[in-house]
C-alpha cells in the first residue's frame, strides 16, 4: 500500500507542475434538455490535453453571492466517461463532489452526466416544459486544477424553446447557441434563461443592456426601459465609470419572488409577477439598484476571499457588511437620487432600517463582522432563535454606510461623500491591482480616505455591538435624531395559528414569556381558565399592563402544563429622525440627498 501512496503523491506533484502548461487546452461543454418535463439537463464535457493517467472532475458546492453550501452534486446522476474511440473509462467517486476518471493514455475524454433541476431560484437551476434556467455552478462540472482553461459551450435547446438569454459571449461565426468562455469563473458567472421569454434592450451610460423576462406580469416594457436606464445612470455616476460593454438582466416573474443574484455583467431577479405597479414598483427598482450596484461592489471591489473562488468549500470573509451592507445603503439612496423617492420618504426608510437594527435583540449579541464570517451557518441557516442571536450584515452594514457617508460629508463640508470612498476602492484594488483586498487593506484604505484613525469605529460597530451616537453623525448633515424608546408592558412571544392550534413560534430572550417558562412549539390552550385561540390570546396579552397576572394552560408534547407569571416591562430601542432647519446643515443635506 505504501507504494500506491507514493505513486499518488508523485502524480499530484506532476499535475501541479503541468498545471501551467495545460492552460491553453480547452474544455467544450454541451447542454441538452431532451425531455424538459422530467427536469433533467444532459451535460457533456469534452476534455483534451490531460497528460496524466487519471483526472478528476468536480461539481461546485455553492453559488458565489449566496453563502451557503448547497451540495449541487446531490442532483448529479449517471456520470460516464469515454475516450476518443467511445470506449468507456473507469469512473469512481472520491468524495461528495469529485469523480476520478482513470483515463490511461486517452487523448480526449468525454464526461457525460445528467442534472436534476427543479428548484427555481436565482442561485439554483430549473427545467420544465415552460422554460429552463441554468445557474452555472449547479450544472457545469470543472476539471480539477484547471478552472483557468478557456473553452466553448453549445446549448441545444428543446425544440419548443426558441431563445437563450445570457451574458456569455457568442463564439463568433459559430451560429446561434454557441458560446465561448475565458475561464470557468466566467462560464458559471453567466446564468442562462432558455425558453420563450420576452426580450428587449436599452442603452444607458454607454452600455448595451439586454433584458429577458420569463413569466407573465403587469410590467410595461417602455416604462422598464426608461426607469432601469435611470437607475443605471445614477449608479454609474457613483463610480464615475461603467466597466461593462454589455449587461444582461434575467427576470423571473413568479408568485414567491425571492430577490436577486449578482454577476459581473448580468443579474437574475426573481420577483412577484404583480410587482410592476403601485408602491411595489419602487421595491422592484430598489432590487434593480441593488443587483446592478454589485457589478462594482463585490464583483470588482471585493474581499480577497471572494474571487477567484474556491468552489469546493466555504469562502470566509469578515467584509459582507461592506459588500452587502453598503450595497443595501445605496439600493435606497440611488432610487432617491434618480427621483423615485422624496427626501421625506427616503428619511423614513433610513429611520426604519436603523430602528430595525437597534430594536433587534441579536444586534447586541452578534457583531456584524461575525455575522459576515458565519453567514454560511447562521444567516443562511436561520432557526427559531436567530432573532435573539444574529443581526443581518445587510441592515447593520447599511446603517454603518449611512454613518460613514454622513461623517465624510460633514468632514469635507459637502465636497465628498461615500461615493468617493467607493471610487478609491475601485481604483486602488480593482483597476490598479486587479484583485480583492484583505481586511487590513480595507481598514488602511478607510483610514487613508478619512484622514483619521478609524480603528475605534471598526472596533465599536463592526467587531463590537455598540450603539452609535446617531445625533453626532446625522446632526451636522441636517437630521435631528431623538431617542423615542420607552418601557412598555411586553410578553415577548409570537403565537400564531397552525392547523387550528395556537403555537408559539418565537420567544424574545429575557422576555416575560421566557421567564414564565414558555417555549417555542408549545401549544397555548387556555388563559386564566378559559379556552383561547391564537388570535384571542394575542389580544389578551396585548391588553395587559405591567404587573398583571398571567396564567396559561399549555400542551408540550401532549403533556398539559400550567404556567404562571406577571407581565413585565420591555424597552425596545427606537429613534425618530427628522429634517431640521439651519443654513449650514441644509446645504450638507442637499448634497447628501442630491438628485442626479
Ligand atoms: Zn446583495
Amino acid at each position: 500500500m505504501k507504494a500506491n501512496v507514493f505513486k499518488t503523491t508523485l502524480f499530484l506533484l506532476c499535475s501541479l507542475s503541468f498545471g501551467g502548461l495545460l492552460k491553453a487546452q480547452e474544455v467544450h461543454y454541451e447542454l441538452r434538455m431532451e425531455k424538459p418535463q422530467n427536469h433533467y439537463f444532459q451535460v457533456k464535457m469534452e476534455i483534451s490535453g490531460v497528460k496524466d493517467r487519471e483526472m478528476e472532475v468536480k461539481m461546485p458546492v455553492w453559488a458565489p453571492g449566496s453563502y451557503l453550501v448547497r451540495e449541487f452534486a446531490k442532483n448529479v446522476n449517471l456520470v460516464i466517461a469515454k475516450d476518443q474511440d467511445g470506449k468507456e473509462l473507469p469512473v469512481r467517486k472520491t468524495n461528495k463532489n469529485t469523480w476520478k476518471i482513470t483515463k490511461g493514455s486517452a487523448k480526449r475524454v468525454t464526461v457525460s452526466y445528467e442534472v436534476y433541476a427543479f428548484e427555481l431560484s436565482v442561485r439554483t437551476s430549473f427545467l420544465d416544459a415552460s422554460h429552463g434556467f441554468v445557474s452555472g455552478t449547479g450544472v457545469f462540472m470543472y476539471l480539477a486544477g484547471a478552472t483557468e482553461r478557456e473553452g466553448t459551450l453549445t446549448i441545444v435547446p428543446h425544440t419548443s424553446f426558441k431563445k437563450v438569454t445570457t451574458a456569455l459571449p457568442l463564439d463568433e461565426g459559430k451560429g446561434a447557441f454557441n458560446y465561448r468562455y475565458r475561464n470557468y469563473d466566467q462560464l458559471v458567472d453567466c446564468p442562462m434563461e432558455i425558453g420563450n421569454q420576452e426580450e428587449f434592450d436599452f442603452e444607458a451610460s454607454g452600455v448595451h443592456h439586454h433584458v429577458g423576462i420569463y413569466g407573465p406580469g403587469n410590467y410595461e416594457v417602455d416604462r422598464l426601459k426608461k426607469d432601469m436606464a435611470r437607475i443605471v445612470e445614477s449608479e454609474t455616476a457613483v463610480f464615475g465609470e461603467n466597466p461593462n460593454k454589455d449587461y444582461t438582466f434575467i427576470i423571473h416573474n413568479v408568485v414567491n419572488g425571492q430577490g436577486g443574484l449578482e454577476h459581473i455583467n448580468s443579474t437574475t431577479l426573481s420577483v412577484n409577477r404583480w410587482t410592476y405597479q403601485g408602491a411595489a414598483y419602487k421595491n422592484f427598482l430598489s432590487l434593480v439598484a441593488h443587483e446592478y450596484f454589485h457589478l462594482w461592489n463585490v464583483k470588482r471591489i471585493r474581499p480577497i476571499e471572494l474571487g477567484p473562488f474556491n468552489y469546493d468549500e466555504e469562502n470566509y470573509t469578515d467584509l459582507l457588511w461592506v459588500m452587502e451592507g453598503f450595497t443595501s445603503y445605496y439600493d435606497e439612496l440611488i432610487p432617491l437620487r434618480a427621483g423615485y423617492y422624496t427626501e421625506g420618504e427616503y428619511l423614513r426608510k433610513l429611520n426604519s432600517t436603523i430602528n430595525y437594527v437597534e430594536g433587534s435583540v441579536g444586534t447586541r449579541v452578534q457583531p456584524v463582522a461575525h455575522a459576515s464570517f458565519d453567514a454560511w451557518i447562521k444567516a443562511y441557516r436561520p432557526n427559531e432563535n436567530s432573532a435573539n442571536t444574529t443581526m443581518t450584515y445587510y441592515s447593520r452594514g447599511a446603517m454603518l454606510a449611512a454613518l460613514l457617508d454622513a461623517k465624510i460629508i460633514a468632514k469635507t463640508n459637502g465636497e465628498k461623500c461615500l461615493d468617493h470612498f467607493m471610487q478609491k476602492l475601485y481604483k486602488d484594488f480593482y483597476k490598479k491591482l486587479d484583485r480583492g483586498f484583505t481586511v487590513i487593506e480595507f481598514r488602511t484604505a478607510l483610514k487613508e480616505f478619512m484622514g483619521e484613525n478609524m480603528d475605534q469605529f471598526i472596533e465599536d460597530f463592526v467587531y463590537g455591538t455598540k450603539v452609535p451616537p446617531f445625533e453626532e453623525y446625522f446632526g451636522p448633515i441636517g437630521v435631528d435624531v431623538k431617542y423615542t424608546g420607552k418601557e412598555e408592558a411586553s410578553f415577548g412571544a409570537r403565537i400564531s395559528e397552525r392547523s387550528g392550534k395556537a403555537i408559539v413560534n418565537r420567544i424574545r430572550a429575557g422576555s416575560t414569556a421566557e421567564e414564565m417558562g414558555l417555549s417555542v412549539d408549545d401549544e397555548v390552550i387556555g388563559f386564566a381558565g378559559y379556552r383561547v385561540s391564537a388570535k384571542e390570546v394575542e389580544g389578551i396579552l396585548k391588553s395587559l399592563n405591567a404587573g398583571d397576572e398571567i396564567n396559561l394552560l399549555i400542551a408540550r408534547d401532549d403533556i398539559l402544563l400550567e404556567l404562571k407569571g406577571q407581565m413585565g416591562l420591555y424597552e425596545r430601542p427606537s429613534y425618530h429622525f427628522e429634517f431640521k432647519d439651519g443654513e449650514a446643515s441644509e446645504k450638507l443635506r442637499a448634497y447628501w440627498l442630491r438628485a442626479q
